[in-house]
């Protein structure tokens, strides 16, 4: 049976990294949708500040006109830290027997056993893993209990880890608020509806401590 996929991230604000990746995951395993999520609190990382639901806009205005790529607030309706394993707890009781795949970045791997119920995500889902420029994958590097699992696919249950060879953008939503605070243009990082309702709503400009 064919994976669902899905992607989960803060998106402050969304670019086109996350966009192009998210192209190339459905694309690799014949995906007919993926589902982007933001989440609420991240509890990996700084607080973002963007609101969620400015993040949860900005994130609907760049998938827009984007033929299966789609967004599901249900992270932004759940109080508390926003925890993948909760998600996937979620998506697995609402689409039974569908193998998950849940896609990152290589910084989000390299730092993954980190993360809250790592082991239980790895239970519900598997992971699709795209390049990141400055992030190596190095498996003699990585906790065994992540190198055993390395894959390349295809998804036939959770528990796999798949990196995928996807063309790296050296594009992160740090260097973005930076450049809207200096000033600087905001051209080809993200989609033109993004980037005009981070000048309308005067997004990122203040002072702040984002990067
Ligand atoms: P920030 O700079 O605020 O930390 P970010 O650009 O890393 O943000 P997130 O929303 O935190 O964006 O990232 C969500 C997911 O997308 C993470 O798994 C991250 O690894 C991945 N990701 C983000 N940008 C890229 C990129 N340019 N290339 C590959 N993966 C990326």
């Amino acid at each position: 049976m064919k994976p669902i996929g899905f992607f989960g991230g803060t998106f402050d604000p969304i670019h086109l990294g996350h966009l192009r990746m998210a192209i190339e995951v459905m694309e690799t395993f014949a995906l007919e949708s993926l589902t982007l999520l933001p989440n609420k609190v991240p509890p990996h990382r700084p607080q973002p500040i963007a609101s969620a639901e400015q993040r949860l806009t900005m994130t609907q205005l760049a998938v827009k006109d984007i033929a299966g790529l789609t967004v599901d607030d249900l992270e932004l309706k759940r109080d508390g830290d926003s925890y993948t394993v909760d998600t996937l707890e979620h998506l697995a009781r609402k689409f039974p027997g569908r193998p998950l795949l849940f896609m990152m970045g290589m910084d989000s791997l390299l730092s993954f056993t980190a993360w809250h119920g790592w082991q239980r995500i790895l239970q519900l889902a598997s992971l699709a893993v795209c390049c990141r420029p400055g992030h190596r994958l190095e498996p003699d590097a990585l906790d065994a209990q992540l190198s055993t699992r390395l894959s390349t696919g295809p998804i036939i249950g959770p528990g796999q880890i798949v990196p995928l060879t996807t063309t790296e953008l050296a594009i992160s939503a740090t260097d973005i608020r930076t450049r809207v605070k200096n000033g600087q243009r905001l051209d080809f990082l993200l989609p033109r509806a993004v980037v005009e309702y981070i000048q309308t709503s005067g997004l990122y400009r203040a002072d702040s401590a984002s990067c």
